[in-house]
């Protein structure tokens, strides 16, 4: 992977405040006349998920959808089920307990993604 490419990708999420799928991405890449293969978008897509700088949400149908962090540092998602709508929190809780089972066990290098799934207050109020 290389870091032009991935820097392709990254900025073709930037511009863009949904969710996309790595569909998307590819076509908007190839339209801008970029010669990236989809093969390249999935590796680099899964790359900047490792390492936080996008969200993933699975739809429905299993699809994978991205959509660029607007946070670089180490950080959780909020979820709404049914509009996809994040929002990014921190959660110091979970840094500590995570960091303390971790040495509990004698593991080090810890790192973890905890995503809270829920339903939004725009979808509970559309509802009624
Ligand atoms: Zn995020
Ligand atoms: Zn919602
Ligand atoms: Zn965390």
């Amino acid at each position: 992977m290389t870091t032009t490419r991935r820097n392709a990708v990254r900025q073709a999420l930037a511009g863009n405040q949904g969710f996309r799928s790595a569909q998307d991405i590819y076509a908007d890449l190839r339209a801008d006349g970029s010669k990236i293969g989809l093969t390249t978008v999935y590796r680099a897509l899964q790359a900047l998920s490792e390492t936080g700088e996008v969200d993933v949400l699975r739809t429905d149908d299993g699809e994978a959808v991205y959509r660029a962090c607007r946070t670089e540092e180490h950080h959780h998602h909020l979820v709404c089920r049914a509009c996809g709508r994040t929002v990014e929190v921190a959660g110091p809780a979970v840094e500590k307990w995570a960091d303390a089972i971790g040495a509990e066990h004698g593991f080090s290098e810890i790192t973890h993604t905890v995503e809270v799934f829920g339903t939004c207050a725009g979808c509970v109020a559309g509802r009624s």
